[in-house]
């Protein structure tokens, strides 16, 4: 089926969303980040030497775990709520739209403006992994040290995820981050445009992209598409791609009823 014309929003208008306030939170974010990382590094350093093995394992699961949470995130993003939302609308939902329309507009953002988001939905979960107890004469030491470990790795990697994103669109990117993206270690460029053919509504994953594949196999997003739908009414993308495309490719049927009657559909 020939997805219907998509109606993109006017790429200036989201690009002058983001907000001067917005920018000092941003800022402070960045900076408890970097403090609480090397809280945690100074931490766990003096038991990396007894539980080499533990500590590499727990990293490669946060690594792992990234992956998964920048495409659920991105989904999120992309497929429910409008920029017109109060404060998530303008905040969060605001350059995943500007994204579709100019792919391009994000590698011209300075480093506060692409990573301070990320910095601040991680820092809640940096001081829970900094704060955990580390006691070896304790039953629940490698859990603890584990656990701790798997946490701090997610949050880097999710923090590195818009700056490796981004890395992702620059036409010239520096040579180590080239040879990153070749051995896919980081999002390869090949790879990340398959989500931005339209109607984007695949390979969500954006920090290593190792889920892609799998998720499309198994319908992971329009399994919860469909379960989203059936209990809300509201319609995946219609904010996005516009309401008419959005109907075309929904994975469960939608049923329009007038906005006065259901407040999650909207006819734009
Ligand atoms: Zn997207
Ligand atoms: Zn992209």
């Amino acid at each position: 089926m020939r997805t219907p014309k998509l109606k993109m929003q006017d790429a200036k208008e989201l690009a002058s969303g983001y907000q001067g306030w917005f920018r000092w939170v941003e800022i402070g974010s960045i900076t408890s980040f970097w403090a609480l990382m090397a809280v945690m590094v100074w931490r766990v350093w003096p038991h990396a030497g007894t539980s080499p093995w533990l500590v590499f394992s727990a990293v490669l699961v946060g690594f792992i775990l990234a992956d998964f949470t920048s495409g659920f995130v991105h989904w999120l993003a992309d497929t429910w709520g409008r920029t017109d939302m109060p404060v998530i609308g303008k905040a969060l939902l605001r350059p995943f739209r500007e994204h579709h329309v100019d792919q391009k507009a994000m590698t011209h953002h300075d480093y506060i403006e692409t990573n301070g988001a990320n910095c601040m939905i991680s820092v809640p979960w940096a001081i829970g992994a900094a704060s955990m107890p580390y006691d070896r004469a304790s039953t629940w030491y490698h859990w603890c040290l584990f656990g701790s470990i798997a946490i701090a790795s997610m949050i880097f990697f999710v923090m590195m995820t818009n700056q490796i994103h981004k890395w992702a669109h620059m036409d010239d990117c520096p040579r180590v981050v080239t040879w990153l993206q070749k051995c896919h270690l980081i999002l390869p460029p090949a790879h990340h445009q398959i989500h931005h053919t339209p109607p984007f509504n695949s390979y969500y994953s954006i920090t290593t992209g190792w889920l892609n594949w799998l998720f499309l196999k198994i319908k992971f997003y329009p399994t919860l598409e469909r379960i989203v739908t059936a209990v809300t009414g509201a319609i995946p993308r219609q904010d996005d791609i516009g309401i008419d495309a959005a109907i075309a490719i929904a994975p469960a049927p939608v049923e329009v009823v007038p906005a006065e009657e259901h407040p999650a559909v909207h006819r734009t």
